[in-house]
């Protein structure tokens, strides 16, 4: 038996007991004749002391430990003189009898402990070292109680989880694929699932009903703090579903994950349209942690000879409560923020409403008091309050609105990571025109059906055809999306058209789905978490990389394994790939 006890468990009730404990090295003092040592494994921290007074011998073998030796030890629990309540083991020690040591460590690049010296770079090089600290460990211990927690919600409503092939050919998601190159079938190529979303689909054609999975999804995309190019979806489908069932089931589930994992009682979950999500935030996942909605006001600011204005498709504000005081300076930081190639706006125009009353704006030139007064009135401004006004083409703007609206609501501490605010954005467009190429795309994927009040625009004004989509947002982060699907052959067929397949093409890539639509399909449709995104929003963090165990960097690399990474000759013969150099 290599131990009896975890270093996390032994506490004042244990006193006096013979324990045997394994673990890491993480902390070596020397005090006098006497040697305290940290020792850590999976479930804490626990002291030893190894004392020349008690046992010289084995004293002067701790002599040579170093960080992240793994030794074990045996010995007899005591109540400390000087406890430490900050930690769970503080109530006591080990006096160590016997020391074993199992493995020397080499001195790690970098400090093991809550507070780390390591940089990014070097933590993910040494990734197996960085996941000894308790935070990442933790974050990985909270990723699996949230996976225990589903699997268990979605097995008591019927969903059964069902593996789907990972070796595929594309999936329209609208990322670039990853592609396979395929040794027995010379000059083709498999692509990776961007999502099983098809593979689902044909599950509910047979008649399964209820589906989910947990599922590894490849997409190659440029990378942000919330995207990986794999990640794991909480992929589900159902069958004979209209949408209120869908989002009343995965609110359900959102809700039984706060409360079995967080004790937190959601309220019902906000709706908002797309539309009204766009004017009222410019995002389609807004975060409503916090008000500062956006106003339009190009009705009352044009017509008075500022040319930026009356020019502008769109005049939007925000109110910043209580701000009026800011400094030219705070202001400056503000204005260099929104005119970051990033964000992309022109320029930032104020109005300080002051607490004598008096309005302030920086374009006074052009407008009068009583103009600034009916501006503050639409905004619904106070004494002590800064507008703040952008403007532009109406899309943009608002994005650019949003965007600034996000960084102040941090600025002040409006966005609380311990508070949870989440909504159901619906009625999204089905389609979105490319000015670019020209063409329409799909604004979720092709296989989502449009509303069935809606159908008859698709010939006359696509644009403003509505689809049965949703996206679930909390906190200002899509954690999940879904749609309805289409399930008849001919209007899927139209769609496709729409989106500018040729017939051909349609039917080479996706003539399996149409042909099974055609063998009594089911209306049917579905859901897909972000799981990394979820567990980032439940453990308060930026990234989705902390709580992945083993993360890509920003330039999709593992820099542990280095991957990617050059095949050989043979290799690439066997693939009958030629790299051009
Ligand atoms: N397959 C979709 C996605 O990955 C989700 C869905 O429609 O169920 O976004």
């Amino acid at each position: 038996m290599y131990r009896t006890n975890t270093c996390g468990e032994l506490c004042a009730a244990n006193v006096n007991q013979e324990v045997v404990l394994c673990g890491w090295v993480q902390k070596v003092r020397k005090i006098g004749g006497v040697i305290f040592v940290d020792l850590r494994d999976r479930y804490g921290i626990t002291q030893l002391v190894f004392s020349q007074l008690v046992n010289a011998n084995v004293c002067n073998k701790a002599i040579e430990l170093g960080r992240e030796w793994v030794i074990q030890i045996e010995g007899k629990v005591v109540e400390r003189s000087n406890k430490n309540s900050g930690m769970p083991t503080g109530d006591i020690e080990i006096i160590v009898s016997k020391l074993n040591v199992l493995n020397p460590s080499e001195v790690p690049p970098f400090t093991i402990e809550e507070d780390t010296d390591g940089g990014d770079d070097l933590r993910m090089k040494y990734r197996y070292l960085d996941l000894r600290r308790t935070l990442i460990r933790s974050n990985l211990e909270l990723r699996h109680q949230m996976i225990f927690a589903i699997r268990s919600y979605l097995n008591k409503h019927n969903f059964l989880e069902i593996e789907t092939p990972v070796l595929i050919s594309s999936t329209p998601e609208g990322a670039r694929d990853f592609i396979v190159p395929s040794r027995t079938n010379q000059g083709e190529f498999y692509a990776l699932p961007q999502s099983p979303q098809l593979f689902k689909q044909l599950l509910m054609v047979a008649g399964l009903d209820r589906y989910f999975q947990i599922v590894k999804c490849f997409r190659d995309e440029d990378l942000r703090a919330d995207r990986q190019p794999e990640f794991t979806q909480i992929d589900c489908e159902m069958s004979f579903v209209e949408q209120e069932d869908i989002l009343r089931i995965f609110e359900r589930l959102t809700k039984y994950l706060f409360k079995t994992i967080k004790e937190i009682d959601l309220p019902d979950f906000v709706r908002l349209s797309y539309a009204d999500a766009m004017r009222f935030y410019g995002s389609d996942k807004p975060d409503i942690r916090f008000g500062m909605q956006l106003v339009e006001i190009k009705d009352i600011t044009i017509g008075k000879g500022f040319a930026v204005f009356d020019e502008s498709e769109y005049i939007g504000a925000i109110r910043v409560e209580g701000c009026a005081s800011y400094t030219r300076k705070q202001i400056d930081e503000l204005t260099d923020f929104v005119k970051r190639p990033q964000i992309g706006a022109r320029g930032l125009i104020y109005v300080r409403c002051n607490s004598d009353g008096s309005l302030k704006s920086s374009i006074d030139k052009f407008y009068s008091v009583d103009d600034l007064r009916k501006w503050r009135d639409r905004i619904g401004a106070k004494q002590g309050d800064l507008i703040l006004i952008l403007c532009g083409k109406t899309k943009e703007t608002q994005k650019q609105l949003s965007e600034l609206r996000l960084e102040i609501g941090s600025r002040l501490g409006l966005r609380d990571k311990n508070q949870f605010k989440c909504l159901w954005v619906i009625d999204f467009p089905l389609l979105e025109y490319d000015n670019e190429s020209n063409r329409f795309f799909s604004k979720h994927h092709p296989f989502t059906s449009p509303k069935q009040e809606d159908i008859a625009l698709l010939e006359t004004n696509p644009e403003i055809v509505r689809a049965n989509a949703y996206d679930m947002v909390i906190n200002g982060t899509e954690i999940g999306g879904g749609s309805i699907r289409i399930h008849s052959c001919e209007l899927q067929e139209k769609i496709f058209t729409i989106l500018g397949f040729s017939e051909e093409r349609a039917r080479s890539q996706f003539g399996f789905l149409m042909n099974a639509f055609k063998y009594g399909a089911p209306p049917h449709g579905g859901i897909a978490f972000g799981l990394d995104r979820f567990v980032a929003v439940f453990a308060g963090l930026n990234s989705i990389r902390d709580c992945i165990a083993f993360p890509k960097n920003n330039s999709g690399r593992d820099v542990m394994i280095n991957a990617p990474s050059i095949i050989s000759y043979g290799q690439l013969n066997e693939l009958h790939l030629k790299i051009d150099t």
